[in-house]
């Protein structure tokens, strides 16, 4: 037990009040007997000197002075007191010291109880008496002059060691109390203090528990008396912590999985302008260094812009937000927001967020792409339409037969101008209706059959046959039907419209295991590789194979493409092997799983 234990101060604090009680208790009670004592010893041996007075004064008288003194002697001896008659300061009897050397004997006229008695009556005093070595109570009285002797003064003088030695044996009895009541009280206050101290100890291993996280832990034996309130109030407090601390961390896990998952990089700067703190999507763009934190922004994304506004957001308390919008090494372009926030501490920070916009930018210039083809591809027939009508209008051609001449071009052109707005309708629907596509699996066969023999009489037209080189099965795709027949419709049509007069179109498909390999091939003028991708652009026409009158919109194949991939599929363009002369387009569709 520790000097400095609760345990061991309770004790000592204990035994000390004990002591001063006991000790209080202990002074005022010796000293009241001991007062009492002396009386009690002083009533008696006035009592027995009455008594010696009365016997002298009816004594009969005493021949001489040596009979007196032996009478004297006797009756000191009866009674175990010393026995002393003084005439006039002179000792005439004294029981303790022989008749014969009497003469010797000091005179007593001096002693404080003879002279009180000669004074008045009757006298006492306490002192230390160097005759016999102890400490003595006088008693003196007045006897008049009787049994033959002369007026004296009578005097027992009475040692008072006894009365010292009830005293000490009450000192020693009260010692041994003194003693067992330290002892006892020291055992009843350890046991107290033991279990005080156990309730202490659950009470700081509780608090160190929820200090260290162990947010759960109770009191779960409560302790009695005071101590039961405390528990409960420190359970409560405990339950209390608990519950906020489970919402902190709910909504600490919240915005964590907020700032994981979102696309936009986000980097937190604190006051000294270093990143405390960034999300995946910050280190996919800028692929950070590991040791990315503790570090200032331009050193890991090595752009003065970013450090620039980090540095602007921190420095001027007016500046709320701020932007910069970046073109990084991969062609990709950055929008940067800052806004400064304060944490607990009100220390100023900043919370920077990257969005990429590359996408936004591409379609945006997607769009103006698509508004000047689309206006272009309008235009070009609609001002032969307007030159035509109006010729038509102000110098009709003389004849029927070139008026009928100008309305077919006018026909013509207006066909043609329809065919581009359906184009770019069926364009725009299979863009719009992208991803959220429902698939299912499409005999490949039945639609590659349909549109083999919706165009086998315009291919009759101008003798080109039509082969095909299938597996036997159904050819089962992942698809949609209307979409995969309008696929193989467009690669047929441009496949008879570029094939020569007698030329071979062969439609095959081949299973490659997990999809099926689908291919138009022909004996046209074919595509160099060049054009060979952006045929498949919108508004992409390749020139020199354009067909006067055919009414080409360059829409598509671009059209075959969004179907194709909105089936999870592929298209593209492979006709340089060593046999093929046309072009041979092909597309790839996933079977059913
Ligand atoms: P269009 O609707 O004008 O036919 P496409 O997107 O289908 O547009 O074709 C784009 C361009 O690709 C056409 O202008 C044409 O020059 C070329 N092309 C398409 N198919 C063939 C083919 N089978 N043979 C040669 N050239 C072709």
């Amino acid at each position: 037990m520790k000097l400095r234990s609760f345990q061991m101060r309770i004790l000592l604090w204990t035994w000390a009040l004990l002591l001063v009680v006991l000790a209080v208790v202990f002074f005022y009670t010796t000293s009241i007997v001991g007062s009492e004592l002396v009386r009690e010893t002083e009533r008696r041996s006035l009592n027995e000197l009455e008594t010696l007075k009365w016997l002298m004064e009816n004594h009969r008288p005493f021949g001489s002075e040596e009979e007196f003194a032996g009478w004297v002697d006797a009756i000191g001896l009866r009674l175990g007191t010393r026995v002393t008659f003084i005439v006039g300061g002179r000792v005439v009897a004294d029981s303790d010291v022989p008749y014969a050397e009497l003469g010797g004997v000091e005179d007593h006229s001096t002693r404080p109880e003879v002279l009180a008695a000669m004074h008045s009556e009757r006298g006492t005093d306490m002192r230390y008496s160097g005759t016999v070595h102890t400490d003595m109570l006088y008693v003196a009285q007045q006897v008049e002059a009787a049994a033959g002797m002369p007026a004296g003064v009578l005097r027992l003088a009475v040692p008072i060691s006894k009365v010292n030695a009830r005293l000490a044996m009450l000192r020693e009895n009260f010692s041994w109390i003194f003693f067992v009541t330290l002892i006892c009280a020291g055992v009843v206050s350890a046991l107290m203090s033991r279990n005080m101290s156990r309730d202490i100890t659950a009470f700081s291993e509780l608090a160190r528990a929820i200090g260290e996280g162990d947010y759960a832990k109770r009191l779960r034996a409560l302790p009695g008396g005071e101590f039961k309130p405390l528990a409960q109030s420190v359970n409560a407090m405990a339950q209390s912590i608990e519950r906020n601390v489970r919402v902190i961390e709910d909504q600490k896990g919240q915005l964590q999985a907020v700032f994981d998952g979102m696309r936009e990089g986000v980097m937190t700067i604190d006051t000294e302008g270093r990143i405390e703190s960034y999300n995946g999507a910050l280190d996919e763009m800028f692929n950070l260094p590991a040791t990315t934190v503790g570090r200032t922004p331009i050193e890991v994304t090595r752009r003065l812009e970013i450090q620039d506004l980090a540095d602007r957001l921190l420095a001027d308390r007016e500046v709320s937000e701020g932007g910069v919008q970046i073109d990084l090494l991969d062609s990709r372009t950055v929008e940067v927001s800052g806004v400064p926030f304060f944490d607990y501490k009100g220390v100023r920070k900043v919370i920077l967020v990257f969005y990429d916009i590359t996408e936004m930018k591409r379609s945006e210039k997607g769009l103006k792409d698509f508004v000047a083809n689309a206006s272009h591809q309008l235009r070009t027939p609609l001002t032969s339409i307007k030159g035509y009508s109006e010729t038509l209008l102000d110098n009709p051609p003389a004849t029927p037969e070139g008026g009928r001449q100008f309305l077919e071009i006018i026909l013509k052109n207006a066909d043609h101008m329809d065919k581009v707005i359906s184009s770019m309708l069926a364009l725009a629907r299979s863009e719009q209706v992208g991803e959220a596509l429902a698939l299912a699996p499409v005999s490949g066969r039945e639609s590659m059959d349909r549109a083999v023999a919706d165009v086998t009489p315009w291919a009759g037209e101008r003798n080109i046959t039509l082969r095909s080189r299938t597996p036997e099965s159904e050819m089962l795709v992942m698809a949609e039907p209307d979409g995969l027949l309008h696929v193989f419709h467009n690669l047929l049509n441009n496949a008879v419209k570029y094939s020569p007069e007698g030329g071979v179109i062969t439609v095959s498909a081949e299973d490659d295991g997990e999809s099926i390999v689908f291919c138009v091939e022909d004996q046209g003028p074919g595509i160099s590789r060049e054009h060979s991708i952006k045929v498949f652009e919108r508004f992409y026409r390749v020139d020199e194979n354009t067909i006067d009158g055919s009414g080409s919109s360059g829409l598509g194949l671009a059209i075959c493409r969004r179907i194709v991939r909105n089936f999870d599929g592929e298209i593209w363009h492979d006709g340089y092997g060593e046999d093929i002369r046309g072009a041979r387009f092909c597309f790839r569709l996933n079977k059913p799983a």
